[in-house]
């Protein structure tokens, strides 16, 4: 019987063009021998001849399947794609599975993968189907968690993804000043939790504007516990309060039963919206919950804050992009924790059985001076004492809030929380965002 070889050459891309082909220039001697002397054929290996979209580039998953196959083999994407044309996609079987679980568990869908443009991993089209069938079957709790990759997502593209999809994002209007805006938020979107984050937050600033700031970060708690009760009386609430509540300490370090003694308009507003919280739990028993965060920080923090003051203009000072840093008094220290690490213990507090009140802290703290040595530390700069201007004048606050250093062992031991990014993590992590920034700024 004769022997037969059959040789495939894998990855060997054959153009009709010569120019810029490695092939024609390198002109192998043994394939060339084969050429010459035995039967061959090139193979089409993209687009609809591997069953993929028409003008999609071949990869080496598809070129095997279909080689061991013998037949064109349908693809992913194409095949999803026409179950969404045709309709079927929407009765798949798995899916209308995790409705009825969903359903029953009154749980949450999390809808975990990839994402791109580029529709090879991952497909656009593919994540709105899903997220239309899980509201065409009343699923209102869907989840998103997307990660970008390599191969489907050219730099910078994940934020005209983000974008896209946030278009598919319904925002409704609603304003801590105007009680009836937000009725009618509440009644449009029917949350069952709703978290206040909103306020005039910057604590100079409230000396300047003391009624605004009031009307803003005290009255509006009640006008969004006031929106709850009238419209539904069952949806969670969560109040951001601040460490700025206990000002002049009167113990050290705080914690949840620590007397308030606020030292600026913006301190005192956020007492009343404490208590109003507290007030609407135990007036109405509402699962309302007041959390009493010490200063978060993260690479998104305005410029006005110290810290992002801070990591912004050494990253711009070790790139040459400027000269000096202009602080005021390098010497109070906060307790600066991760803002990340925060938002979980802020959702934890809504999960739990019963409403309560919380400190979110770190338990250490730490000064301007320590933030700013670590900060110019992580550049490589030694002698940051040259670069570093102390204007105390220009930055006077008519009263500061002294040793503010917090105790979060209720947190810790009723929430199970506990802070994951250490102070040195937390400065490298803000230089390092504004590194990449800068950089990228040119
Ligand atoms: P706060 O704790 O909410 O007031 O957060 P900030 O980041 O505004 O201020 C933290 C501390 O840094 C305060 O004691 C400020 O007085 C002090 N600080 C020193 N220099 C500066 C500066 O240039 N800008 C700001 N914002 N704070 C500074």
């Amino acid at each position: 019987m004769k022997k037969v070889i059959l040789i495939v050459l894998d990855g060997y891309g054959v153009s009709n063009n010569p120019v810029g082909n490695p092939i024609y220039d390198v002109n192998p001697k043994n394939i060339n021998f084969y050429k010459e002397n035995f039967p061959y054929t090139t193979l089409d290996a993209s687009g609809e001849a591997v069953g993929l979209p028409k003008t999609e580039v071949g990869n080496s998953e598809v070129g095997h399947i279909n080689i061991g196959a013998g037949s064109v083999v349908l693809q992913d994407l194409p095949r999803i794609n026409s179950s969404i044309d045709d309709g079927s996609f929407y009765k798949n079987s798995s899916l209308l599975k995790t409705i009825s679980h969903v359903n029953k568990s009154k749980g949450n869908i999390h809808i975990l993968g990839l994402v791109g443009q580029g529709n090879v991993h991952s497909s656009l089209k593919h994540l709105y189907a899903l997220l239309e069938f899980y509201k065409k079957n009343n699923c209102e709790n869907v989840f998103l968690h997307l990660f970008t990759d390599g191969r489907d997502s050219p730099p910078k593209s994940g934020i005209e993804t983000i974008k896209e999809i946030e278009d598919k994002v319904n925002l409704i209007q609603g304003d801590l000043l105007d009680q009836s805006s937000l009725a009618s938020a509440l009644l449009e979107a029917q949350p069952d939790e709703v978290y206040n984050l909103a306020a005039q937050s910057y604590v100079k600033t409230s000396w300047n504007q003391p009624v605004l700031t009031g009307e803003f970060t005290a009255l509006g708690v009640t006008r969004v516990l006031e929106a709850i009760r009238t419209v539904n009386p069952k949806i969670k609430f969560y109040q951001a309060s601040s460490s700025e509540m206990f000002g002049k300490v009167t113990e050290t370090p705080q914690k949840e039963t620590t007397r308030f003694h606020p030292r600026s308009p913006y301190g005192v507003a956020k007492v009343y919206g404490h208590y109003i919280t507290v007030n609407y739990r135990e007036s109405y028993g509402i699962f309302a919950c007041s959390g009493m965060l010490f200063n978060h920080e993260s690479p998104r923090r305005g410029l006005e804050f110290v810290t992002r003051k801070i990591s912004h203009a050494v990253a711009r000072i070790s790139l040459g992009k400027q000269k000096k840093l202009e602080l005021g008094s390098l010497e109070p220290k906060r307790d600066w924790g991760y803002a990340g690490d925060y938002v979980e213990a802020i959702w934890l507090m809504l999960a739990q059985n019963k409403p309560d009140d919380y400190v979110i802290a770190t338990g250490e703290n730490h000064s301007v001076k320590d933030f700013v040595e670590l900060a110019f530390n992580y550049v490589g700069i030694k002698d940051w004492q040259k670069y570093v201007v102390s204007n105390m004048e220009a930055h006077m606050r008519p009263a500061e809030v002294d040793y503010l250093i917090g105790d979060a062992s209720k947190a810790k031991k009723i929430l199970g929380w506990k802070p994951k990014t250490s102070f040195k993590q937390l400065v490298e992590l803000m230089v390092e965002t504004d590194l990449k920034r800068e950089k990228k700024a040119k």
